[in-house]
Parts: structure tokens; C-alpha cells; sequence
């Protein structure tokens, strides 16, 4: 990532992420771009509106409204977290300072006819098939296609693309999941049917 620094500071400057309140005051003709990599290693300090995860939230909402409008979604920023919606799911990206990296988390199970702030409590999973990165834009384009895919499945997974080797094997674990899910069927059937006449335990032979 690059910062932004002024090249009229004497000492150590204070780098900032494009975009920051105080980014935008230094002249045009002092503003000097640098790598964060070569900012820290000249051990200059992080300015305190536009740095962590905060920091870029502040500095970034014009981009997470068109990331709305493209994706169909809704941010929140809330409990440290960015909490995100869907029609189909509710999504949780949380920083881990250490790393420097975004983490998705999904919720395993969403109601969304309740209201944003109740709808986003409750237990979350790691989606474990995303790994850990520092790009936001990455996360809400998986988000985005992960529900779109999730719509399609409850119609029918058979209609999944199959044109690349990551739809291929998105539409085999869609297919081993609708057979586990007609096995559990068959099974609730049976289970219902032998609690109402045991008798019927006995004539099963396989
Ligand atoms: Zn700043």
C-alpha cells in the first residue's frame, strides 16, 4: 500500500492513507507518495485519524457506498467489526491488528426480516475458504458471488455455472450437499414413520 507524506516536515513526517482529512491539506506540490513498507522503515509514525481499521473506514466511505450499490448489499461499521448483509446472508470482517489483514467470519444462520442491528448478533464461522487478506474490495466481491451463488442453489443447484475450475468445484460441493440433505430428508421421514408404528423397525432388512 502507499501512503502519503509532506516533504516539508523536517523530522520524522506522519504518513497518511489516501484520502485522509489531513492527507488532503498538504499542497499538491509537498505531497510526497511512498510505499508504507519504506515509510515504517524509516520508522515514521502513522497518523492517528487515518491509520488501522478505523482509519479506513474514515477514509473510504465513498467507496463503500458504490461497493452497496454494485454488490447489493449493506455495511455497517459497528463492535470494531464491519458487519455486511445480503439478501441471502449476513457477513462479519474483522481486522487483526498483528497481521494487518481482514478476516471473514459468516453467521450461520440469518433472519433477514429482522432489524439490521438484531439481525447481526448470533454465532459466526471463519469462512474457511477465504483467506486472510488486506484487501476489502476482495471480500465484498466474494460476498457477493458466495450469495448469489447460495440464491441459485435454493432454486436449483443444477443451474450453477461450470465454465471454471472454481465453479466446478463449487457446483460439486452444491451437488454433495443437496445429496446429503435428500439423505437427511429420507431419514427424518423414516424416523417419523417408525415413532408412529414401531413395527415397521422390524421389516426394514437394509
Ligand atoms: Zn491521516
Amino acid at each position: 500500500m502507499n501512503v502519503i507524506i509532506s516533504n516539508l516536515t523536517s523530522k520524522k513526517p506522519i504518513y497518511h492513507r489516501a484520502g485522509c482529512f489531513y492527507e488532503k491539506r498538504i499542497k499538491y506540490g509537498n505531497r510526497l507518495m511512498i510505499s508504507k513498507a519504506f515509510a515504517e522503515s524509516k520508522g515514521m509514525c502513522a497518523c492517528q485519524y487515518c491509520c488501522g481499521f478505523k482509519g479506513e473506514i474514515r477514509t473510504r466511505t465513498d467507496e463503500m457506498k458504490s461497493w452497496e450499490e454494485t454488490y447489493n448489499l449493506s455495511i455497517m461499521y459497528k463492535y470494531n467489526s464491519l458487519y455486511i448483509l445480503t439478501d441471502m446472508g449476513c457477513w462479519r470482517i474483522f481486522y487483526k491488528q498483528d497481521i494487518g489483514k481482514y478476516i471473514l467470519y459468516h453467521k450461520n444462520y440469518y433472519d433477514r426480516n429482522l432489524e439490521k442491528n438484531d439481525a447481526i448478533m448470533g454465532k459466526y464461522h471463519r469462512q474457511r475458504d477465504v483467506k486472510e487478506t488486506e484487501s476489502l474490495e476482495r471480500l465484498m466481491s466474494y460476498i457477493s458471488k458466495h450469495d448469489k451463488a447460495k440464491a441459485v442453489i435454493m432454486d436449483d443447484y443444477k443451474k450453477l455455472p461450470q465454465t471454471t475450475k472454481a465453479q466446478k468445484k463449487y457446483y460439486r460441493q452444491a451437488k454433495n450437499r443437496a445429496h446429503r440433505s435428500a439423505v437427511r430428508r429420507v431419514d427424518y421421514l423414516f424416523s417419523l414413520l417408525e415413532s408412529n408404528d414401531p413395527g415397521l423397525k422390524q421389516m426394514a432388512f437394509c
